[in-house]
């Protein structure tokens, strides 16, 4: 029963590898700034594509984020527009914001000043990225968007913050928009694309996938990025077209047609009842449906592409909780374990959206665990065994190359340690540590910034905690 009790946890690894080694060059090559840990807790890191906003092309020059600002058109409120150009690239930006805030309606209304207000926001809000993330710098890029909604990179830049954070105003009519506006780049088509599968139209899904990959010839990471998320979408389509999809209020669940109607609303119970338990507990209910398939036993492993010991998986690309069930024979201790465990998972990718990944795999393994209430009689087993420790920080990428008892180990600890945080801190504090990763904080900035505690001294003190139970 060992194997049985970790190995829906461990499948992922098989499954997202592919995908994320080509995001992960895409990323790189994409965002050289972003520091990339080694990515591979693949069940919930999520590899949404970020948005292409430069061409990482050695033939092709980088489209810029930032406007030339340097000319400023001849029109009588040349000074007034010199004075906040100038504030911005002393970087007195709240100065610059209030100027441009209070500017007279006649400026806004000359057509020769108006574009190059637009700049002005545009790089303001560039700036106040660099220091604060594009939570600080939507609301400069939609002033920016306002006032010239024709400017490619504007408008790039604004959808790159809608995507960071997870904006709903990145919809399709906005998309159309910049599809117009920047037709060359892939980015619209990728976003629209996930748009697509999150509504499960993943047929329109494909076509965009398709549109993104002709426009991005010239990039070869990106190309195998989306070969591999197109080959994925497109098995999901095939094998999820012969199933029924019935609904409850938080959740769609597909199942093979053969499947018993019992083992359906067996499903909808446990995860509508994880929905209130978990979420109340963590404080966070999923911004939108959590579409969970249910897959016969039988031809689970060719349908999600997962290995033979697989028992479940949440597929971040995706975003899909994906089980296998034996019909009215299906266990339904089991199904709860596995549900909810994976629903975290979701959970947690609702939470922190394209930066998932920056969440230290012990901290996202610990939460699912706890959160769940998971109970692994191997891990008690393993407790007061003799086992030889980990570091935390050798346990926040990723887990793939793990033996089973180094597995066992690296579940055993994230679970002690996520139970020391929420103990100690109390989950209010451990959801801001979560959500510090959303500013793809390393782990020992969030520690220090978020529980006022280094992390060395908070590794320290859970092991001397965790060495004194085990005895
Ligand atoms: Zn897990």
């Amino acid at each position: 029963m060992y194997r049985r009790n970790i190995r829906h946890i461990l499948i992922p690894l098989a499954i997202g590898l592919s995908v994320l080694i080509g995001y992960n060059l895409f990323l790189k090559q994409t965002q050289p700034s972003l520091t990339m840990r080694p990515m591979g807790t693949i069940e919930s890191v999520p590899p949404p594509p970020a948005p292409a906003q430069s061409k990482p092309s050695e033939n092709e020059p980088r489209l810029v984020r930032a406007l030339d600002q340097t000319v400023i058109p001849p029109t009588p409120h040349r000074s007034i527009l010199e004075e906040i150009r100038d504030e911005v690239e002393k970087h007195n930006l709240s100065l610059a914001e209030n100027k441009l805030k209070v500017l007279p309606a006649s400026i806004l209304s000359d057509g020769q000043s108006k574009p190059f207000v637009a700049i002005l926001w545009n790089n303001l809000g560039l700036q106040q990225e660099r220091l604060q993330g594009t939570r600080a710098s939507i609301s400069a890029f939609k002033k920016a968007a306002e006032l010239d909604e024709t400017n490619p990179v504007i408008l790039m830049n604004l959808a790159q913050a809608y995507w960071e954070q997870r904006d709903r105003a990145l919809n399709a009519e906005f998309l159309t928009k910049l599809m117009k506006v920047a037709p060359d780049e892939p980015f619209p088509h990728l976003a629209m694309a996930d748009l697509l599968q999150e509504q499960d139209d993943l047929s329109g899904a494909t076509m965009h996938l398709a549109q993104a990959a002709q426009r991005a010839k010239q990039d070869p990471a990106l190309q195998s990025y989306l070969a591999t998320v197109t080959a994925k979408v497109q098995r999901t389509q095939s094998v999820e077209s012969r199933m029924t999809a019935r609904s409850s209020t938080h959740f769609v669940v597909k199942f093979d047609g053969e499947e018993d109607q019992s083992t359906w609303t067996s499903v909808l119970e446990i995860l509508e009842e994880a929905y209130r338990d978990i979420g109340q507990k963590f404080g966070h209910f999923p911004s939108r449906p959590i579409m969970v398939v249910l897959h016969a036993k039988e031809s689970f492993q060719s349908s999600t592409g997962s290995p033979a010991w697989a028992d479940g998986l949440y597929d971040p690309t995706l975003d899909r909780i994906q089980i296998p069930t034996q019909g009215a024979t299906t266990d339904r201790k089991w199904l709860a374990t596995v549900l909810r465990h994976e629903y975290v998972h979701a959970l947690l990718h609702d939470r922190l959206g394209s930066h998932a990944g920056a969440l230290p795999t012990w901290l996202n393994e610990g939460l699912a665990m706890q959160l769940a209430g998971d109970s692994w009689p191997d891990l008690d087993e393993a407790r007061h065994g003799e086992i030889k420790v980990i570091p935390l920080t050798s346990l926040e990428g990723a887990w793939g190359a793990f033996s089973a008892d180094a597995s066992i180990v690296a579940y055993l600890e994230a679970n002690s340690a996520t139970h020391y945080l929420i103990e100690r801190w109390g989950m209010a504090r451990v959801d801001d540590l979560v959500k510090a990763f959303r500013t793809n904080a390393s782990v020992a900035t969030a520690f220090q910034d978020k529980l006022l505690t280094p992390y060395e001294q908070f590794h320290r003190q859970w092991l001397e905690h965790f060495e004194q139970a085990r005895s």
